[in-house]
This record gives structure tokens, C-alpha cells and sequence, in this order.
């Protein structure tokens, strides 16, 4: 309960003061927005809430830019070719029984959690929609992935699978 109150002082204020000081140092808001990721993810982790009711929520640009399979919908379209690491994501949600899916924003990543109503989340996606998506989700607990963007912003991103089970293996206490 402690840590819970913790993190809602964090993400209402100290994520808000610091977005401030990176309107102005425009070079340094993803730092700053890593900085509140991190902090967060200490916080949950420390809550140690264990459940199985858990949502693997991902972003759009995972899903390789050749692949014209609408996944928004259900990433179950996905044909599991390979090229991109959805196959594998939809892999590792299936034996971990997760929920799974992808969003293309943060209305729609809104709704998602509306309508599965998890106990936590794994979220991957960039500092932005992190930073952002963990201050509109308080009070669920939500442990980060940032994804990796060897081409750019939104554009055939990448996240460690490894560190996604490594969430997974924290929240079902295995
Ligand atoms: S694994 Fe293949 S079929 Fe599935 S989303 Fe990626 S590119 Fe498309």
C-alpha cells in the first residue's frame, strides 16, 4: 500500500514537474521520461502483487512494416511468419495463458484495458507512451518495456524478449 502511494505522488506530480523542465530541454525528455519509468517499475516491484490476471499490451510498430495483417483487432490474425517478434510474443502469451494485445495509441490502449480489466500490466512501448500510459492507468500496476528502435521512432521496433518474461515470471510469482 505504501509503495502503491508512492507511485501515485510520483506519476501526479514529480512525472508532470519534470515534463515541464523537458518542454524546455527538449533533448532530454526521454531521459526524463526513463527516469520516471524506472522509478516506477522499483515501486511495483516492491509492491510485490502476484497475479496470472495479466495483459501483455504492445505497440503497433512491432509488427514489421512488409506485414499488411490488421492486428489491432486480434493479433491473433498473425500468421506467425517469423519475420517480426508478434509470432514470438503471441508464443509466450499463449503458455503463460496472458491476455495479449496491440494498440495503436493511448485511446485505444485505454479501452483495451477497460474491457479486460486486468490485475497488471506489461506494457511495451517507447518512454512516451509509457510515461504517459502508467499516469492514466494508475492506481494497476504496470511494469515497462521500453522497446528498442533500431530504425527510428514507430518504425520495425524490437522489445527483449527476455525482459518481458522476465515481468511475467515477477507478476505469477514463478
Ligand atoms: S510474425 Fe509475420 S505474420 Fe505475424 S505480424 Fe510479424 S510479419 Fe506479420
Amino acid at each position: 500500500m505504501k509503495y502503491r502511494w508512492i507511485r501515485g505522488m510520483v506519476l501526479r506530480f514529480l512525472y508532470p514537474a519534470l515534463m515541464i523542465v523537458g518542454s524546455f530541454k527538449k533533448d532530454k525528455k526521454e531521459q526524463l521520461q526513463m527516469f520516471i519509468i524506472n522509478i516506477n517499475n522499483r515501486l511495483v516491484r516492491k509492491e510485490k502483487l502476484k497475479t496470472t490476471k495479466l495483459l501483455l499490451l504492445l505497440p503497433h510498430c512491432l509488427q514489421i512494416d512488409e506485414c499488411n495483417i490488421r492486428l489491432t483487432h486480434n493479433i491473433y490474425n498473425c500468421e506467425g511468419c517469423g519475420k517480426c517478434e508478434i509470432s514470438d510474443l503471441i508464443q509466450i502469451a499463449e503458455e503463460n495463458k496472458l491476455k495479449l494485445s496491440v494498440a495503436t495509441g493511448g485511446t485505444l490502449a485505454r479501452r483495451i484495458v477497460k474491457d479486460v480489466m486486468p490485475d497488471a500490466i506489461i506494457a511495451v512501448a517507447c518512454e512516451t507512451d509509457l510515461s504517459s500510459g502508467i499516469v492514466d492507468t494508475y492506481p494497476l500496476p504496470v511494469l515497462c518495456v521500453p522497446n528498442e528502435r533500431p530504425y527510428g521512432p514507430c518504425l520495425n521496433t524490437q522489445v527483449s524478449l527476455e525482459k518481458v518474461k522476465d515481468a511475467i515470471r515477477f507478476f505469477s510469482g514463478r
